[in-house]
């Protein structure tokens, strides 16, 4: 293998122009090479995945309502057709930005422009036990392997006693912001109109769902009426919500909360923090609050070559003193900002600095209801804010193609209550899991 290694090359020409190196074809990254149009730059793009992937949805993926593909396109795509652009499906390893190189597996490449746009990783706060029996929700393998392990699951519970069957049914979902509402909202639904039909032996009032909420209230970040209405929808279609709930540990079979308590489950899910993914060799000077920080030009202060967009960025201004937040449309904003400007600046003629355009939030709870906060104190519920969900995801699907397979999804869900990827295609094994394990070796 390390022979192997020896002889990779990233094999980029060398080149006259300035390069503009990416990494991250997320939110951020792709909204940049979309909007570099005929540009003067030789462009690279670093991306550990070989597709861009549609975060908000990944819940549905996790729940059997949607395929996978449906909500990620290739990077390669994106590449505009003859122009001086390069993609490595490679993860970066270390930045240098005292020689402006950046190193990957295949070898290092040094950049005349750097854009960082990362995103985020689960953060675990330090509990390793946490790390190893959660499953958090951040890619299309960490959906897979939720959707796996809820049917794997409930597979053992129809060879297990009856008096045994209840931790292998229970599901907790640590985290009430959006993506621990919508995955809450979505299995009730799942265990309302789909599983009972497909485990007549199981007693489905034993399956509990919970969802565990550090603070007082759900959906933290939207509005007071939002958070209660979620809470009210999720409670009325039996999911048991837990505010000012902490977990603790977990050992596989069941989790402790703060307060002592345990519930017997072995499907955490985990959405209760992120944190930046901030490349190695990234000096400490540049890093604010966990994030790097910028300037109203997306620009690290300290060097000018080099830019973060996205969640690993950190731009203060007067309306966001603590950062913009972290979901997709800053993340989209700065990256088409950064498209557009990058060859001004390159140039040194002036460019206005980014504004930052808040187009509010949404968060869906399940059929025909969400919630909507909107600038100017606009509010929506149910079935309005639903429609209104609905029109935006499908409009910011990446490809014609995902937009068509999600929609023909939805609209079948919908008439027939079916969630049809309830497939376990990739086997989920923990390390120490050996009777899931055995059951398929
Ligand atoms: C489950 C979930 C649900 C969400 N729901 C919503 C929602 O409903 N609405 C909303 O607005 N936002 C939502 N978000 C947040 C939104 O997805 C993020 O804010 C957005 O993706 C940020 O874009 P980004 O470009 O900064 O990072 P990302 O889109 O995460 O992209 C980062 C990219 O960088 C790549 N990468 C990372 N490190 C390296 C490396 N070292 N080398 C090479 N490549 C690397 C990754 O593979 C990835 O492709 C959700 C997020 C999650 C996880």
């Amino acid at each position: 293998m390390n022979e192997q290694i020896e002889v990779l090359t990233l094999n980029i020409p060398d080149t006259d122009k300035p390069r503009l190196v990416i990494i991250g074809g997320g939110f951020g990254g792709l909204a940049t090479i979309r909007n570099l149009r005929k540009c003067a730059f030789q462009v690279v793009v670093f991306d550990e995945r070989n597709y861009n992937t549609f975060q908000p949805l990944l819940y549905q993926v996790a729940t059997a309502g949607l395929q996978p593909d449906a909500i990620a396109s290739p990077l390669r795509k994106e590449m505009w057709e003859g122009a001086d652009y390069h993609f490595r499906h490679l993860k970066v390893l270390t930045i240098d930005s005292t020689t402006n190189t950046l190193s990957t597996i295949a070898g290092k490449i040094s950049y005349d422009y750097l854009i960082i746009a990362t995103g985020t990783r689960a953060n675990f706060f330090g509990n390793k036990q946490l790390q190893q029996y959660t499953l958090p929700l951040k890619t299309i393998p960490d959906a897979l392997n939720i959707r796996s392990q809820i049917m794997q699951m409930l597979e053992m519970a129809t060879i297990t006693p009856p008096e045994k069957q209840q931790e292998f049914m229970n599901i907790a979902i640590v985290g009430g912001g959006p993506t621990g509402v919508e995955m809450a909202g979505a299995l009730a639904e799942l265990r309302k109109h789909v599983l009972w039909r497909d485990y007549p032996q199981l007693d489905f009032s034993k399956m509990n769902i919970y969802l565990l909420e550090g603070g007082p209230v759900l959906l933290p970040a939207m509005s007071a009426e939002s958070g209660a209405k979620s809470l009210k929808d999720l409670e009325a279609m039996g999911i048991i919500v837990r505010l000012n709930t902490l977990a603790a540990s977990c050992d596989g079979q069941s989790l402790t909360l703060k307060d002592g308590s345990t519930i017997a489950t072995r499907t955490i899910v985990w959405s209760a923090g992120v944190k930046a993914g901030i490349p190695t060799g990234v000096p400490d000077s540049w890093i604010e609050s966990g994030r790097i920080l910028v300037d109203d030009h997306c620009r690290v202060p300290t060097s000018p070559n080099v830019f973060a967009i996205g969640d690993v960025a950190l731009q203060k201004s007067a309306a966001f003193p603590k950062g913009l937040p972290g979901v997709a449309q800053p993340a989209m904003q700065m990256g088409a900002y950064l498209g557009k400007n990058l060859g001004k600046m390159h140039e040194n003629k002036p460019v206005k600095p980014f504004h930052y355009f808040d187009k509010g939030s949404l968060a869906t709870i399940g059929r025909a209801k969400a919630v909507a906060d909107f600038p100017g104190n606009l509010k929506f519920s149910g079935r309005i804010a639903w429609f209104i969900w609905l029109f935006i995801h499908i409009a910011y699907l990446v490809s014609f193609r995902n937009k068509l397979v999600v929609f023909a999804t939805w609209c079948w869900n919908f008439i027939t209550y079916e969630k049809g990827n309830r497939l376990i295609i990739r086997p989920f094994f923990r390390k120490d899991d050996l009777i899931t394990s055995e059951m398929t070796d």
